[in-house]
């Protein structure tokens, strides 16, 4: 049986049943009274149907870029305490920092994609950013003071003062670039497609300062950003010209920007690392091996466990030991 409430949700195959406990309204009578009726519809319908079991397949367990891999890639006791135990970090402050500049941006590239780029200035994104704030205050996330929201805000309009131009060559924002493997759903979300000029970029914020001597998170991203561009080309045929990482807290634009190389080969190498990891994170292996930098163990929740099991050492004062 099926309800007319879920056609949206799962197909039927051979009988769509739509049921109502009382009169429908006049408006859909028409299509409703046009259908084959209950209970004539059972001798010259369904008597006619051959129906027969079908496998039921267990459904694959979505992990996404950012918010799976990349914390396991940090740190993989990080995952197993606040995605696998889902223990709430305290330092929400810097969640909500995050999803206050990026979401403002993000209104910001909806305006200018809407052709409404002239409308804004800054006393605008002033209110956009006050709307964003309250919103994301409505949520669970512990709000930031003042001096965080002033910084925040510094970082939205100086993104905006030094990027007006390039918002005309937005095509889309926050394009999904999910993918279905073999056993699991790798999600992602590309921040921001350009284009205009010929040439498709693709460029991915990130709320935090660029790294100085940080070649495996740099390599990370550069493998996401790869494999995002190789879905964008596989599913839309749009071939992707440049990979962007734009550090907005960087106060220069010069600074800010970062370019990768899309070398399509790493595609596959990408692939293969991810299966890994998911493979990893599926065998329950959460064990710190090779703590991460002292920067990353200074401000997790975790670090008093972790130095009196002597995971890592005296953090803050020295940098953390290898196992
Ligand atoms: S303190 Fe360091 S090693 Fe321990 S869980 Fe946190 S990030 Fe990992």
């Amino acid at each position: 049986m099926q309800q007319s409430g879920y056609v949206a949700f799962s197909r039927p195959q051979k009988v769509l049943v739509l049921t109502a406990h009382e009169q429908p309204k006049a408006h859909f009578a028409p299509i409703w009274q046009g259908l084959p009726q209950w209970p004539y519809v059972r001798k010259e319908l369904l008597a006619a149907q051959r129906f027969e079991p079908h496998e039921r397949l267990p459904v694959k367990k979505t992990y996404s870029f950012t918010g799976d891999l990349k914390i396991y890639e940090t740190c993989p006791r990080q995952y197993q305490f606040f995605r696998e135990y889902d223990f709430t970090p305290s330092r929400s402050a810097v969640i909500f920092f995050g999803l206050l500049v990026h979401q403002s941006i993000e209104e910001v590239h909806r305006i200018a994609l809407d052709g409404r780029l002239h409308t804004l200035d800054e006393p605008r994104i002033r209110e956009l950013f006050e709307r964003t704030f309250r919103f994301l205050c409505l949520s669970d996330v512990r709000p930031i003071g003042d001096r965080a929201k002033e910084s925040a805000f510094t970082q939205v309009v100086n993104y905006f003062r030094q990027n007006r131009e390039e918002m005309h060559r937005i095509i889309e924002t926050e394009v999904d670039v999910s993918l279905e493997k073999d056993d699991y759903i790798l999600a992602g979300k590309v921040d921001l497609l350009l284009g205009g000029d010929g040439k498709l970029e693709l460029l991915d914020f990130k709320t935090s300062p660029r790294p100085k001597h940080s070649p495996a998170l740099i390599a990370a991203y550069e493998r996401q950003l790869c494999t995002y561009a190789h879905i964008l080309e596989r599913r839309h045929g749009r071939h992707v010209d440049r990979l962007l990482l734009y550090w907005t807290s960087e106060a220069r634009k010069e600074d800010a920007l970062m370019t990768l190389p899309y070398r399509p080969e790493r595609v596959d190498e990408a692939g293969r690392h991810f299966d890994a990891t998911v493979g990893r994170i599926r065998a329950g292996e959460f064990a710190v091996t090779t703590p991460p930098e002292a920067a990353i163990c200074r401000e997790c929740d975790l670090r008093t466990l972790c130095r009196a099991e002597g995971v890592i050492g005296e953090v803050g004062e020295s940098e953390a030991l290898a196992a």
